[in-house]
């Protein structure tokens, strides 16, 4: 994403709704300014803020006779007054980018919106987590942090020296170039997305120790990390194996999602 200097009239709207703080008024040039290494393409400030067209020649005569006057002349706060946003044509390693962060935008990997991934949330029709199973799905970057590729891949070799498996139908997953190593592709390791979600799931037994490894490798990365559980319940519609493994964890877990029905048996 850029801003067009000739545009921007510093009214300062956009700074508030990008989700990563990438946006800033520039001291020297009096500008909206883009940190292009933060942005991560989630097109928030473009399709959020409405578009005026206002001359910005006249935008900023206004103000500043206003100013003179000691009174202020500022836009609707949810608008860009002169449309100053123009979206880059993005290309490959910068496109991971817009693939991970905006939520209209389908991952090619696995044709599902935003992250890309259906994780646990349709499991009583995909049976991704079967009986005597724990999932996990360990999210990244959220809320408005974000997560480079590179602290992804320092997870997933930790994960995958634990001998465990990726799911397969998730986009972290489809741009590992060993999934045995938990190797990430070298061109991206240094692309920086909103959020992303990596997937797995090992046997009830093995819940603590993965859990703790989490614990471990979250320490020496600089992102926010949100643990999902996804485990199946009971006949009588309860869940009674992974809850007290968590409760002796220190979490007080809560039933998150119930859904049911949400489509065709597959698994
Ligand atoms: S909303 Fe538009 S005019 Fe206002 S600071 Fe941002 S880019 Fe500039
Ligand atoms: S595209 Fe998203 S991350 Fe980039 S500047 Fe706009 S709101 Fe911020």
């Amino acid at each position: 994403m850029k801003i067009n200097p000739d545009k921007c009239v510093a009214c300062g709207n956009c700074t508030y709704v990008c989700p990563v703080g990438a946006i800033y008024i520039d001291p020297q040039l009096h500008r909206a300014t883009i940190n292009r290494d933060e942005c991560v393409e989630c097109y928030t400030c473009f399709n959020g803020l409405s578009q005026e067209h206002l001359n910005p020649t006249f935008v900023r005569t206004v103000r500043r006779i206003f100013q003179t006057l000691r009174l202020r002349f500022d836009p609707e706060p949810d608008v860009c007054p002169t449309a100053a946003f123009e979206p880059d044509e993005l290309v490959w390693p910068r496109t991971v980018r817009r693939a991970f962060s905006d939520p209209r935008v389908p991952h090619e990997s696995t044709g599902v919106h935003g992250r890309g991934t259906e994780e646990v949330k349709t499991n009583d029709i995909s049976g991704r987590v079967g009986i005597g199973e724990v999932g996990f799905t360990i999210e990244f970057g959220r809320p408005g942090v974000g997560v480079w590729f590179r602290d992804l891949q320092t997870m997933c070799t930790a994960l995958a020296r634990a001998g465990v498996a990726f799911e397969k139908r998730n986009p972290v997953t489809s741009l590992m170039t060993d999934v045995s190593t938990g190797a990430i592709r070298e061109d991206i390791l240094h692309e920086k997305v909103l959020s992303a979600i990596i997937e797995i799931k090992v046997p009830v037994e093995r819940a603590e120790e993965i859990i703790r490894l989490v614990w471990d490798v979250e320490k020496q990365i600089d992102t926010v990390v949100a643990l999902g559980v996804g485990a199946r319940c009971d006949a009588s519609g309860e869940e009674n194996v992974v809850a007290p493994i968590l409760e002796k964890l220190g979490y007080h877990p809560q039933r998150a999602k119930t859904n049911i029905g949400l489509g065709r048996v597959s698994a």
